[in-house]
């Protein structure tokens, strides 16, 4: 089928195939006028949460039937969908807010049509990456959307510490978009600030479309601040993040950083307390931590230092 074929303003019947339909992040109004009609003209309209959709459908006036279509199912729902399109239907897919498939159900569902030769239609709208994103003020050419960290604090760090590193290897500036649950923000920042330094851009953008929609800019020991001092911070959150290989925070003077490794390691085991000193090896992980770089990249940094000196 052509797009032109897609686009035309209302043909008798929608084609067969599946259509992932965006719904608003908040606000009713960023419903599509294309989303409404698939919606509308759909057989079936599979749903992240049916109740939660349902409330959409009543304000839009919309009587298409709804089957759940979520994390725990969507894999049983694909053969079933599928099967269904391949007789000549046409469902719609939703999830609860924002673009199915994008740290949501759907994006099996699309791979598994695809596989079974069924067409997938994108039917775009809200999403809260990229509207966060081009109103953050960092950078847009190049970006990396991680979606949400690990729920443990230890693991959440340690994938905050690969992307510093991450960062460090690619030498360029591109724009981290986090989505980040409003309990967890201020550690999250305080991750940020340990590995990347006081001195890392980033933006809060929160409550995106709504009545409460707010920027936080500065950084990251500013929003931390700024934050903290409220009673609590609540609301859904993106977290963009402008990842250099190195912030001044961190990276100090040029001179620091023209430092050789083994004087770092020096000076963080002399500044290390008596009563807890830290040897080569446990000081090499803390610079790394502090450089955004893995501990083997700077290991044999170290190893080649000696070298040119014997
Ligand atoms: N599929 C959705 C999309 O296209 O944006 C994202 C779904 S994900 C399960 C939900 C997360 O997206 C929230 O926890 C929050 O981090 C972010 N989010 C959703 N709506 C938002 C909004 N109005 N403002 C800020 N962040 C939002």
């Amino acid at each position: 089928m052509s797009d032109a074929d897609r686009n035309e303003d209302s043909p008798a019947q929608l084609a067969p195939g599946l259509y992932l339909v965006a719904t608003p992040i908040g606000n009713l109004g960023d419903i599509t006028l294309r989303a409404l009609d698939v919606l509308r003209r759909a057989d079936r309209i599979a749903c992240e949460d049916t109740r939660q959709t349902q409330k959409l459908l009543n304000h839009f006036e919309i009587a298409t039937p709804t089957i759940s279509c979520h994390e725990h199912n969507e894999r049983e729902r694909a053969a079933e969908l599928i099967g269904a399109i391949k007789a000549g239907g046409r469902i719609a897919v939703v999830s609860d807010a924002g673009m199915p498939g994008i740290s949501d159900p759907g994006a099996r569902l699309a791979a598994e049509a695809i596989a079974a030769g069924v067409d997938v239609i994108p039917i775009p709208g809200a999403n809260a990456a990229l509207s966060g994103l081009v109103a953050s003020g960092l950078s847009t050419s190049e970006f990396h959307f991680i979606g949400f960290l690990p729920e443990k604090a230890g693991a959440r760090r340690t994938r905050l510490e690969d992307l510093a590193a991450e960062a460090a290897r690619s030498g360029g500036a591109r724009t981290l978009v986090v989505y980040e649950a409003p309990h967890r923000i201020l550690e999250t920042l305080g991750g940020l600030e340990a590995v990347w330094g006081a001195g890392l851009r980033v933006v809060v953008a929160r409550e995106l479309t709504k009545i409460h929609e707010e920027f936080v800019r500065g950084t990251v020991a500013e929003v931390r601040q700024e934050l903290t001092s409220r009673d609590r911070v609540r609301g859904e959150i993106v977290l963009l993040v402008e990842a250099l290989p190195r912030t001044e925070g961190q990276a100090g003077s040029q001179a620091a950083s023209n430092e050789k490794i083994s004087a770092r390691i020096a000076r963080i085991q002399a500044e290390a307390p008596a009563d807890a000193p830290l040897d080569e090896n446990q000081a090499l992980k803390r610079l790394a931590r502090e450089l955004g770089q893995s501990k083997s990249d700077l290991y044999r940094e170290l190893q080649r230092e000696r070298a040119r000196r014997h």
